[in-house]
């Protein structure tokens, strides 16, 4: 998903995929794509590892305009460190854009009045929302994989495309990425993949969902909505297609990283388990989209999801593993550093965002 800076993007016919922009086009869709989620015991890991969460800069100053191009007073990259296990985690905010009316997007199936009680409750603002993009780099020791790209060159204009940036603040480069796995093919998913018309992670080997893929690639996309988000897709992603593996439902990414099928938001959407020394966190996409309207009301329709009902019961699925099992999540758009837990809370669940669980 991606709020606002969708049509811009969509034109420029580089980054594009207007969140919505297959909603006409999903019926012919193959439905039968599975949505099964693995189950694991979860087991408590005896032993944690010291790492200091940083907090590279904090911009105070918002832009009170509106405009969503100047979230943040300067572009300074963010990351947050921790570590998973064995692994450490990386996650970078890419950028944050500003956007009105969230009731047009979340929980477009109820009068927006509910929508903005349900903010209102929660201590949020009823006529606007920040939406925040998060790719997150795992370092397993032996491969450095980068999960979704955010928006890249395109999206620098509207203050975004940080990543790369945000590599160097926290110690790294593009070249030491090896491995970038996408929970799906969006334009603020897929940015990144090219740098002034080269590989942006040129020592990179590609994970990409094969329904997914294909969905994207269809030369049955042509002339319908969903044509900016094909042409994206060929000029940012088909590029890798020889470097790429094409995954599904229960393939491996990596060692200790598991994909599973959440479709819904897209036709091949994933999430990624990822586990080490018994420590588990699940990089959850965008099955969620807002920590309180997605989360507490999952079955809310969300404007972007292409196929609503579909995203709703996979949102319903992944979260219950989560809440039950107690594990962490990574979800892209969550308030940064956009890692936390889930637990039941009434019809939903309750986002509780991690603080120094994985520091001790
Ligand atoms: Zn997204």
């Amino acid at each position: 998903m991606f709020v606002g800076a969708d049509c811009n993007t969509r034109r420029s016919g580089v980054n594009g995929a207007c969140g919505d922009g297959a909603v006409h086009d999903w019926k012919g869709w193959d439905m039968a794509v599975s949505t099964g989620i693995r189950r694991r015991a979860f087991v408590v890991a005896g032993v944690g590892l010291l790492a200091a969460p940083m907090i590279l800069r904090q911009t105070a100053a918002v832009a009170a305009s509106g405009d969503m191009t100047k979230m943040d007073a300067t572009t300074q990259p963010q990351f947050n460190q921790f570590k998973l296990g064995s692994y450490k985690f990386t996650v970078f905010k890419d950028g944050a854009t500003i956007a009105e009316k969230p009731y047009e997007t979340f929980g477009t199936n109820q009068k927006p009045e509910t929508v903005q009680d349900l903010l209102a409750k929660n201590f949020l603002p009823t006529d606007k929302f920040v939406n925040t993009y998060a790719p997150a780099v795992i370092d397993t020791g032996s491969d450095v994989i980068l999960i979704d790209t955010g928006f890249g060159e395109g999206g620098r204009a509207r203050g975004s495309g940080l990543l790369r940036e945000g590599l160097k603040a926290s110690g790294y480069s593009a070249d030491d990425i090896t491995l970038v796995a996408l929970t799906h093919l969006h334009g603020d998913h897929i940015g990144g993949l090219m740098e002034a018309g080269a590989p942006a992670f040129k020592n990179a080997r590609y994970v990409v969902g094969q329904a997914e893929y294909d969905f994207w690639t269809d030369k049955a996309r042509e002339g319908t909505a969903a044509e900016g988000g094909h042409k994206a897709v060929l000029a940012n992603v088909v590029p890798f297609a020889e470097k790429a593996t094409f995954i599904g439902e229960g393939d491996t990414v990596a060692s200790g990283i598991t994909a599973m099928l959440a479709t819904g938001h897209t036709p091949g959407h994933m999430v990624f388990h990822i586990e080490s020394d018994g420590r588990r966190l699940v990089a959850t996409g965008d099955t969620a989209n807002h920590y309180i309207l997605s989360l507490q009301q999952p079955e809310w329709e969300v404007r972007f999801d292409m196929d609503k009902t579909q995203a709703a019961a996979s949102r319903k699925k992944v979260f219950d593993m989560i809440a039950t099992e107690r594990v962490a999540f990574l979800g892209y758009h969550m308030p940064f550093p956009a890692v936390g837990f889930a637990e039941p809370y009434e019809k939903g669940y309750r986002f509780v965002p991690k603080t120094y669980q994985f520091d001790l």
